[in-house]
């Protein structure tokens, strides 16, 4: 059996299909086993705008295990902080695919918890994820602000509490993604490949890949997608501590790597943007949420425009490192109600920060 096979073309639904045959991925799922599908839907933004799971690749996967005979099918998902996962379904198609297959819809943000212990972290998981038979893990390729990639390791992060996910980010993202993939395990990855955002994880730059990448193992999963769009796989401590705790190898050079319809396969010469790496220097972020920091980026991105961003006084404080600290500065975000001059909201929308932000650069505000 391959390590990893994927695929390119423009049909993802039929390139899904060949890959987990390609992989035979039905010789590792029993019949009446209960399985979960968790695609990527952090935002409720349909899947050509780069940040969430094509219904199309899922689609694929449900026909896939239908002819397998496997019936029992979840899809589950928690968007991200202060997003409705129920919109994000609807908005994303989900919705009508249930439907059509009938397969259940699972809003995770309504589910009980469980607590796991892993790497040395206690961890509190959604209950639906921890009684699965067997977990397909679903996420899109993407750049993430933060922590470099979002892939098949990250994704799982939709299978914790809003709660957890706020305390994630408190340890610092890395150690706790790896400790929850050694908690929760995942059965299958299929990448969804077609269009991803290579600047951030809440989508709207979007770029065509058109590929899918099928695994079995995330931590490989997630260094072939790093080398892939130009990251160095050791510079991402979540798939090395991943790897440290056992939930796979990292290790490229041994694995075996089938490429189906490589006349197909685009260019990939510009993936990694720099654009929030080059914004990231006039934010001091402590520990700061994806979304407060990933909405500060578009904000400083939508300033950079009328060349603005320069004119700001100083780093603008952003995360829960900064909660109950008063000082002066600029703030943005609840965590940072102490600091003289601060924008409240947990998070607060990008709109809402560049016009908070205008006038620090010197721009009267009408
Ligand atoms: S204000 Fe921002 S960093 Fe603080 S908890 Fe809310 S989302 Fe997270």
């Amino acid at each position: 059996m391959s390590n990893l096979v994927v695929t390119y073309g423009i049909k993802p639904k039929e390139m899904v299909q060949e890959a987990l045959a390609a992989i035979d991925a039905a010789s590792t799922i029993n019949s009446n086993d209960q399985i979960g599908i968790k695609p990527n839907l952090v935002v409720d933004k349909p899947s050509a705008l780069g940040a969430t799971t094509s219904v199309k690749v899922v689609a694929g996967i449900i026909e896939y295990l239908h002819k397998a005979g496997c019936h029992n099918i979840v899809v589950l998902e928690s968007s991200s902080i202060a997003h409705s996962t129920a919109r994000a379904f609807s908005v994303c198609g989900y919705d009508k695919l249930a439907t059509h297959y009938d397969v259940k819809l699972i809003d995770l943000k309504k589910d009980k918890t469980g607590t796991v212990t892993a790497a040395g972290l206690n961890l509190s998981l959604c209950q639906t994820a921890l009684e699965l038979d067997y977990l397909i893990n679903v996420p899109v390729l993407k750049s993430h602000c933060q922590t470099g990639l979002t892939c098949a390791l990250k994704n799982l992060k939709g299978c914790i509490p809003d709660r957890e996910k706020r305390r994630f980010h408190s340890l610092g993202l890395h150690r706790p993604i790896a400790a929850l993939n050694a908690a929760l395990k995942t059965s299958l990855v299929v990448v969804d490949g077609m269009c991803g955002d290579l600047t951030f994880e809440e989508g709207g730059n979007p770029v065509s890949m058109n590929r899918i990448i099928v695994g079995f193992d995330p931590v490989l999963v997630d260094t072939y997608a790093a080398e892939l769009i130009g990251l160095d796989p050791n510079s991402i401590e979540y798939i090395n501590l991943a790897e440290q705790f056992g939930v796979g190898s990292a290790n490229l050079k041994k694995a075996e790597i089938i490429e189906l319809g490589v006349d197909k396969r685009p260019p990939l010469e510009t993936l990694a943007s720099p654009l929030a790496r080059q914004l990231s220097k006039y934010i001091d972020a402590r520990s700061a949420c994806s979304i407060c920091y990933g909405s500060l980026i578009h904000a400083l991105a939508r300033l950079k425009e009328d060349h603005l961003q320069s004119r700001l006084p100083e780093k603008i404080k952003i995360g829960q490192g900064f909660r109950g600290r008063k000082g002066n500065g600029i703030g943005v975000g609840a965590c940072t109600a102490a600091i003289s001059s601060n924008l409240p909201g947990c998070p607060p929308k990008a709109k809402a920060i560049v016009e908070f932000l205008r006038p620090h650069c010197g721009i009267k505000v009408l």
